[in-house]
């Protein structure tokens, strides 16, 4: 990206107006006092461009896994330009032309699903399911079965409801104290099954003994009190963990037995992030009763969450109409905006049109691959895991003991890339301080190019940092 000195002079002003004023999302701002925030300018396909000019290859859709289709797509930028002249909003009490048409074409790809309701943002995608729950509890279960069960290491938004159900304790510390009846169940991931007593299972065994040990939460509670269980279909921001083949269809026996609502958050899944199918649940077969949405959903080109139900829940809001409280007393204001669904549609179209579900399953396995590469080469790497291009890496200072490397390393290696002109993340977030696992979770558009590029500035940073 060039820059002229006019637009030099204005970005400098822009550096100043946020070092006084914006108060910037999950960040040690101390450090700001010294140096410059990274205000990212333009981009276009797989790049962006900060205000120095700087060139960077974005291995993280825009930093949390949300930009599926890239940078700069006009089509989209039309799409919504031209609804917004036609109407821009209306509450949502009342209907619109992008809201029904996108609905409609999200559910053809969610067989089993039937409505869709509107809200901004995943945490608030998950706080309508958290409610239509309760109120399901009381409706029919006399006020029993309010509880929601949520796994250690899953996260599901910043809201306090959300964070209640939040088993990633660096976000929750010194925020509570939190909503009562969120009730948490062990993690599934296989790298640390010695934390669960299961180091002597492996694969589908271990993931059954995981789903067990559901199982032992919902007797210990009461399993009439147990009104749903909330599961991300691959783990995002507690480490990038996929459960083990047999704990899926146990997860659902044991819904099935005890009568609890399954909520699949797809927040980071959802919309082709993990290949091959729309939806993380798509590849294991999963029949849930809620799903939530955001990120991917328009890409970031506008601000849209769908919470999606099944019609049998939808049914339990409508069954006597004779009752004034017998619907879902709720509203998101700008649930109503017609730029999300319109960007949404149009998102959607790209995909199909682009085979980017292929692509992503296709990109995503040479990404796993040469990451298991780096593996052999470096010795901190100590687990690779994922689906699609939703991969991460797991830095260990000693392979046996699995002991995390520092998050200071690990930022340093997320540093040296960045200077290196590639952008990825580093999580975990399940032990306050201890974020040692690289993210790697680049568009849906990416290409072999690309992926080479990813990888021979990882080789060099991982030596650089560990050598
Ligand atoms: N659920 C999951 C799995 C997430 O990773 C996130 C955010 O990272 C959320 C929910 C919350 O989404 P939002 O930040 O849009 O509220």
């Amino acid at each position: 990206m060039m820059q002229d000195m006019s637009t030099r002079n204005d970005l400098n002003h822009v550096v100043e107006a946020d070092k006084a004023h914006i108060w910037h999302h999950l960040l040690q701002h101390k450090p700001l006092e010294t140096s410059d925030p990274r205000i990212i300018v333009e981009g276009k396909g797989m790049r962006v461009w900060d205000q120095n000019g700087k060139e960077f290859l974005d291995a993280v859709s825009g930093g949390v896994w949300t930009v599926n289709v890239g940078y700069g797509r006009e089509s989209i930028a039309k799409a919504v330009y031209d609804q917004m002249m036609k109407i821009c909003y209306f509450a949502n009490s009342a209907g619109s032309v992008p809201g029904a048409l996108y609905a409609e074409k999200l559910i053809s790809k969610m067989p089993g699903m039937s409505r869709v309701y509107y809200t901004n943002s995943g945490s608030e995608a998950n706080e309508k399911v958290f409610k239509m729950v309760r109120q399901i509890a009381h409706k029919k279960y006399g006020g029993k079965k309010t509880k929601i069960l949520y796994r250690d290491r899953d996260y599901h938004g910043s809201t306090l409801a959300a964070l209640s159900a939040g088993g990633q304790d660096e976000r929750n510390v010194q925020y509570g104290p939190f909503a009562p009846d969120f009730v948490r169940v062990p993690h599934c991931m296989e790298y640390r099954k010695h934390e669960l007593g299961l180091d002597h299972l492996s694969g589908a065994e271990f993931g059954r003994a995981a789903a067990d040990l559901i199982e032992e939460v919902i007797l210990r509670e009461g399993p009439d009190t147990v009104g749903a269980l909330c599961l991300e279909p691959v783990t995002a921001g507690g480490g990038v963990i996929e459960p083990p083949a047999g704990y899926w269809p146990r997860v659902q026996e044991i819904c099935a037995k005890y009568d609890i609502l399954l909520h699949i958050d797809e927040v980071v899944c959802g919309i082709g992030r993990t290949g091959t199918h729309w939806f993380g649940y798509q590849h294991y077969d999963i029949k849930p009763d809620f799903v939530t949405m955001a990120k991917g959903v328009a890409s970031g080109y506008a601000a849209i969450a769908c919470t999606v139900t099944s019609e049998r829940v939808f049914e339990m809001f409508k069954d006597n109409a004779d009752d004034p409280l017998n619907y879902f007393r709720d509203i998101s204001t700008f649930g109503g905006c017609t730029a999300g669904p319109t960007a949404a549609l149009e998102n959607m179209r790209i995909i199909e049109d682009e085979n980017l579900l292929e692509n992503c399953a296709e990109m995503g396995e040479k990404l796993k691959s040469a990451l298991q590469g780096l593996a052999e080469k470096h010795p901190v790497i100590g687990d690779v895991r994922g689906k699609g291009l939703f991969l991460g890496a797991e830095l260990v200072s000693d392979r046996t003991a699995k002991t995390p490397v520092s998050e200071k390393q690990a930022q340093q290696v997320v540093a040296e890339m960045a200077a290196q002109g590639v952008l990825i993340g580093v999580t975990n977030r399940s032990v306050p301080g201890k974020n040692n696992t690289l993210c790697l979770s680049p568009a849906l558009i990416i290409t072999e190019e690309e992926i080479d590029i990813i990888i021979s500035t990882l080789d060099a940073a991982l030596t650089k940092v560990f050598s």
